[in-house]
């Protein structure tokens, strides 16, 4: 048999809305591929009843294989979509994107000699194979991405994919028992969060004001929050803040994240690297506070503030709101 295999990451009794997208456009390609779209769910049994994973059917998966074992770790699942297209034939296995899907997509396309593509923003059906096209070149270019292998991964960039309703249909259930490797059940789930500003769609707002590595800590935020909420404006940040976990990857600027170009944009603790530069260069006013007088983002302010950010932007946002009358 040959088919789609979606990996679904649900929490709380839900599916992510990058999950739910990439079970609709497997779907959709499954559809214009006379194929099927599968989808993969792991976690503790109490926290897998078959109304949710029969619910998965709504966005066009007609089978989701259930998985007991540690939810929200890459490895795992790795062994269990490894297990799943081994016995099922699966010609391609496809992930939202996020970091977790870029993990196990990683992992899984080493376990299977598969070729693999991620940052996808479209996939689309070519001569009765999928090709996948991936944003190169800052996102001014397209490249397709065909695959030799037997079998094909492809991670969409996070959010890529529309989560779509296709029917009010349920999903067979089945239980799948998967042996995990020794390496697999080495790491353990520590504690669970939400990320700051995962929900923000900032390349909508008018008003930016993004944070960097000068804020210190994950808590340095909670200013630029403040000053935001003052201005009517959302919160972006640095890869260096995104990778260190203190924001969200959904309002990372720069070249591996988004491009925006607001009214105002507004850099606390930035130091106006290259790769930040061509996500907001094109913002109609760019205003920048840092305490070093030589940062690099100076050089393309158009206005510039050399101090301590922990003292201005407290003191901005009292200006901002007394100003505002509030
Ligand atoms: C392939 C590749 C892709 C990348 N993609 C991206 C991307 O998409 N987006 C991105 O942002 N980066 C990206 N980077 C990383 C980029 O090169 C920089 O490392 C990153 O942008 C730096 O983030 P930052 O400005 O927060 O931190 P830093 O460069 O460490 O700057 C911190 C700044 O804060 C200032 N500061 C410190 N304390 C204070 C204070 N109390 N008050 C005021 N100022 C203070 C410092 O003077 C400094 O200028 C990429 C790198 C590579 C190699």
């Amino acid at each position: 048999m040959s088919g789609i295999l979606v990996y679904a990451l649900h929490h709380d009794g839900a599916f992510n809305k990058n999950s739910l997208g990439a079970v609709s456009e497997g779907a959709r390609l499954a559809s214009e591929l006379g194929t099927e779209c599968h989808a993969l769910v792991l976690g503790e049994a109490a926290g897998l009843p078959d109304e949710l994973c029969a619910s998965l059917g709504r966005f066009g998966a007609t089978k989701v294989f259930r998985v007991e074992g540690p939810e929200g770790l890459a490895q795992p699942v790795v062994d269990a979509m490894a297990t799943v297209i081994g016995d099922g034939g699966h010609e391609y296995a496809l992930f939202g994107g996020g970091l977790l899907g870029f993990e196990i997509g990683a992992g899984l396309s080493a376990r299977l000699d598969a070729g693999v593509c991620m940052e996808v923003t479209n996939v689309r059906v070519d001569d009765g194979r999928l090709v996948a096209e991936r944003p190169i070149l800052q996102d001014s270019q397209v490249s397709d991405v065909h695959y030799a292998s037997g079998v094909g991964v492809i991670i969409g960039r996070l959010n890529a994919f529309e989560a779509r309703e296709s029917g009010d249909a349920d999903a067979a259930v089945e239980d799948v028992a998967v042996e995990f490797a020794p390496h697999s059940l080495r790491a353990t789930m520590v504690t669970r969060g939400e990320q700051r500003g995962a929900d923000v769609n900032i390349e909508d707002a008018d008003i930016l004001v993004a944070g960097g590595r000068g804020l210190g800590k994950a808590e340095g935020f909670e200013q630029l929050e403040a000053l935001a909420g003052a201005l009517g404006g959302a919160v972006a940040a640095t890869r260096a803040v995104v990778d260190a976990g203190w924001f969200s990857y959904a309002a990372q600027i720069g070249q591996t994240g988004k491009t925006v170009s607001p009214k105002l944009y507004l850099a606390a603790g930035i130091s106006g690297a290259i790769q930040h530069k061509v996500g907001m260069q094109g913002s109609e006013n760019i205003v920048a506070i840092n305490k070093d007088a030589n940062a690099p983002i100076f050089e393309f302010a158009d206005l510039g503030i050399v101090g301590d950010l922990n003292k201005i932007v407290p003191r901005l946002t009292e200006a901002v709101k007394a100003r505002k009358g509030g």
